[in-house]
């Protein structure tokens, strides 16, 4: 039986994770849960699944959290993101799932890390603002890191039986969100409603965003270099807007391994759970008959100018990636209460990353201030 702590678990993501736990009441077991705003749900999760603990990190909503569970035997109520740090590291707990959105993550995937848990690794900004870091951290406490990031998850699978040496690339696919074809012209007048509709995948709203922008394809590059240790050049995306593909591995005697399913991240967040066993289920099968095409096209990164800033960031590594993390936080934020239009996130993101203060070595503490200076800056710049 593993111990799962889950942390956001009333996201996309952690609500999905509680339904691949349901599913297989002998292998999986809830240890805790968090949550940030959503106090109803996570109660309603709380009473469900009746964990040893509860956390909810807005501390001021916990005498609420706490009245709703005053009935509930059994379940220990907590609140703050220090409390999270310490769940995380109880001898307890078998397996972190970080599910929570944002930079937020990183100081509770730092605590598990350096408890040596087995991390499922949703909360790709983490990897993205501090990937050097956490995987220093990783090695030195033997802390495995599981993607949950379905492109990752499906390198990660098509890995299996392989040597790292074997790799000569990783093609990266990519949905390339709703606006793939739009004009300059087009993307200058999208709104918020358009943007949240993506194609193939029901997501939480930050990412919804980062997809239709590409920022997420971006972060995913970055995050794919930190998980499987490749350079820059080994790194392709690939736009296949049928999101079938999840994403493929070329090894140096030219041969491709994919792998493919249905668009459904309970799949890669099972795979986590499970590793290294495969584990039945009935979700919905690829039915090859009724695929009529599968498209693979280049990104145009003069569009998606978010993909060409990752690569830059991830290029002059230090506190870059954390810049354009934090700036990116900021206007996708802006834009979901539109407060600034869709190509002048990019702008933003661009003067934050030229002219905001490098570290080529940052410490822990240098990206907690980056990410605050940069936060502050960003807001002034568009006027917040
Ligand atoms: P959601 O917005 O649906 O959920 C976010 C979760 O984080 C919620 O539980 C939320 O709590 C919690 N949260 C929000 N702000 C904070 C904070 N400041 N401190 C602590 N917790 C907070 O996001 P998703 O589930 O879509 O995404 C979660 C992570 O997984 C992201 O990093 C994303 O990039 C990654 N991911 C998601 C995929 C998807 O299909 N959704 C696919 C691949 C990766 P509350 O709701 O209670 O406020
Ligand atoms: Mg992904």
């Amino acid at each position: 039986m593993k111990r799962i702590a889950i942390l956001g678990s009333t996201g996309s993501i952690g609500t999905q994770a509680l339904d691949v736990i349901a599913a297989n009441p002998t292998l999986f077991e809830v240890f805790a849960i968090t949550g940030h705003s959503n106090v109803e749900l996570l109660a309603q999760q709380a009473r469900k699944y009746k964990p040893n603990m509860v956390i909810i990190t807005d501390t001021d909503k916990y005498s609420t959290l706490k009245q709703m569970l005053a009935d509930v035997d059994d379940v220990k109520v907590f609140a703050g993101m220090e409390s999270v740090c310490d769940m995380v590291a109880m001898s307890m707990v078998d397996m972190v799932l970080t599910s929570m959105v944002g930079y937020a993550g990183l100081q509770p995937t730092i605590a598990a890390v350096k408890a040596g848990k087995t991390i499922a690794l949703a909360n790709k900004e983490t990897l993205v603002v501090a990937g050097e870091l956490i995987c220093q951290l990783a090695a030195k406490h033997r802390s495995a890191i599981l993607p949950v990031d379905s492109e990752h998850s499906a390198i990660f699978q098509c890995l299996a039986g392989e040597q790292d040496k074997s790799i000569e690339k990783l093609l990266l696919t990519a949905s390339g969100g709703p606006f793939r074809t739009f004009s300059m012209e087009q993307l200058a007048h999208v709104t918020k409603a358009d943007a949240l509709k993506h194609p193939n995948w029901d997501m939480g709203a930050k990412i919804t965003i980062d997809s239709a922008s590409m920022m997420n394809k971006g972060f995913e590059v970055i995050e794919a270099k930190w998980l499987f240790g490749v350079q820059k050049e080994q790194i392709e995306v690939l736009v296949h807007p049928q999101s079938i593909v999840h994403s493929m591995v070329q090894f140096t005697d030219g041969s491709v391994k994919a792998q493919l399913g249905m668009p459904d991240m309970r799949l890669p967040i099972q795979y986590a759970f499970g590793y290294p066993n495969r584990l039945p289920n009935n979700y919905e099968r690829v039915d090859f008959t009724k695929l009529n095409t599968l498209t693979f096209e280049k990104p145009d990164l003069e569009r998606f100018r978010n993909l060409a800033f990752a690569y830059y960031a991830m290029e002059k590594g230090g506190n870059m990636p954390c810049i354009l993390n934090a700036a990116n936080e900021v206007v996708v934020a802006a834009f979901l209460r539109d407060k600034i239009g869709f190509l002048a996130m990019s702008d933003a993101m661009e003067w934050a990353m030229q002219t905001l203060p490098f570290i080529q070595n940052p410490t822990y503490q240098d990206y907690v201030e980056t990410d605050a200076h940069v936060r502050k800056m960003v807001a002034e710049k568009i006027s917040l």
